[in-house]
């Protein structure tokens, strides 16, 4: 074993433990829950994506039970060789419908939907036009394409427009591209405006709803529903790992589109696709969109009450619009011990700080769910302003 070789991996982690931005992984002990226990501690969980409570839902559960039972445990191929079958495709249908698109095509997870799709769909003569803060799978999309990516100050659609203006008269094809709802942040894409631009200047517009899905718009239609778009946006990602409660992503668009990158998306055709549980637990959460508006309403009035709370302790919950709400705190180091000290008192905040999120802007992330009880929030409250004065951050 030639473990020198690989040395110099051990000190880079070596210089992160120095930097205190070494980050031990929490470990779950039982179900994803507002109430969960991580490392053998009970605590409010502020920190899953799993909006609507859909990660353990009876119904969802016994959904894919019957899958494993009919159909077995794995897919057994990538999509395009033996691995399609009919739970896909049904998942595909009942996805194209919810979002009211021409056709769905369902990928291993969000970050291979995006990444698989700004890849096959824009090459190197062409142009990306891309939102700073947008997420990681969207920047190795735009680098594995190969195309000229220019970045536009946060949700700056002034700075937006520069950029269009300075590529005019260029050939190659121009893809703007923004997340619906920012993951650090809260806040919401400006997309009318954007649209607005992507239809002057020519682009191909591009949204990925990985936390909007399941949040905003009519039974969490998403960003497009939200702001009454349909039908002008040319490519909606969605993820099914959050609100939906189970793991994988979704490209909505033309029928001639997804028919394209059933051809070419690289994750598509070179990874073997979801064993029919999930399929089946999918299916059963887009259902249960329609059935149960009532989540959608309930996540929103918790967020409500949390946000209010927080304000009214004075804390400083920046741009946020949504169930994400950061925490500002200002100094990375201070955020961490924000977090852990939150954490032995019984709620779980990750604390982010630089390079996620820019210098001076740490902060701690909560997100509140569907399923929180008015209690378990109240109780999060007071252990919040308790360790917020005992830090000074109040
Ligand atoms: C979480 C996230 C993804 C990735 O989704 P997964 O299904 O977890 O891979 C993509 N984009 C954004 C904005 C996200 O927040």
């Amino acid at each position: 074993m030639a473990k020198i070789q690989l040395q110099y991996l051990s000190d880079e982690v070596a210089k992160l433990r120095e930097q205190g931005l070494y980050q031990k992984l929490r470990i779950l002990e039982g179900e994803q829950r507002p109430l969960a226990r991580f490392d053998g501690r009970e605590v409010i969980n502020l920190s899953s994506n799993n909006y609507l409570g859909l990660t353990t839902h009876p119904k969802l559960k016994r959904r894919a039970l019957e899958a494993i039972e009919r159909f077995g445990v794995g897919s057994g191929a990538v999509r395009t060789i033996a691995g399609t079958m009919t739970l896909h495709m049904e998942l595909e249908k009942k996805i194209a419908e919810f979002k009211q698109v021409e056709g769905a095509v369902v990928f291993q997870s969000g970050f291979t939907a995006n990444a698989g799709t700004v890849q096959a769909i824009i090459g190197p003569d062409d142009f990306i036009i891309s939102d700073e803060l947008n997420h990681a799978s969207i920047i190795d999309g735009c680098r594995l394409s190969k195309a000229q990516i220019r970045r536009f100050p946060h949700k700056d659609c002034g700075g937006c427009e520069k950029v269009l203006q300075s590529l005019t008269g260029q050939k190659g094809r121009k893809l703007l591209i923004t997340d619906g709802v920012f993951s650090m942040d809260g806040d919401i894409a400006p997309l009318p405006q954007l649209v607005e631009l992507a239809e002057r200047y020519g682009c191909i517009m591009m949204i990925d709803d990985a936390h909007a899905s399941g949040v905003l718009g009519r039974n969490g239609r998403g960003t497009v529903d939200h702001f009454s778009l349909h039908g002008r946006v040319d490519i909606q990602v969605g993820t099914l790992s959050k609100a939906i409660g189970a793991l994988g992503g979704y490209v909505c668009s033309t029928h001639g589109a997804i028919e394209f990158l059933y051809h070419r998306a690289r994750p598509f055709l070179f990874s073997t696709s979801h064993p029919p549980s999930v399929a089946a637990t999918c299916l059963a959460a887009f259902e249960l969109l329609d059935e149960e508006p009532q989540l959608v309403a309930k996540l929103w009035e918790n967020t409500r009450f949390f946000k209010r709370g927080l304000s009214n302790l004075g804390f400083d919950t920046g741009a946020s619009e949504t169930p994400i709400t950061p925490v500002m705190v200002g100094d990375a180091a201070l955020a961490h011990q924000f977090s852990r000290e939150l954490f032995e008192a019984g709620v779980f905040a990750q604390g982010i700080g630089y390079p996620t999120v820019p210098q001076g802007k740490a902060r701690i992330r909560t997100i509140v769910t569907a399923s929180h009880t008015r209690e378990e929030l109240e109780r999060a409250l007071e252990i919040l302003e308790t360790v917020g004065k005992k830090l000074h951050i109040l």
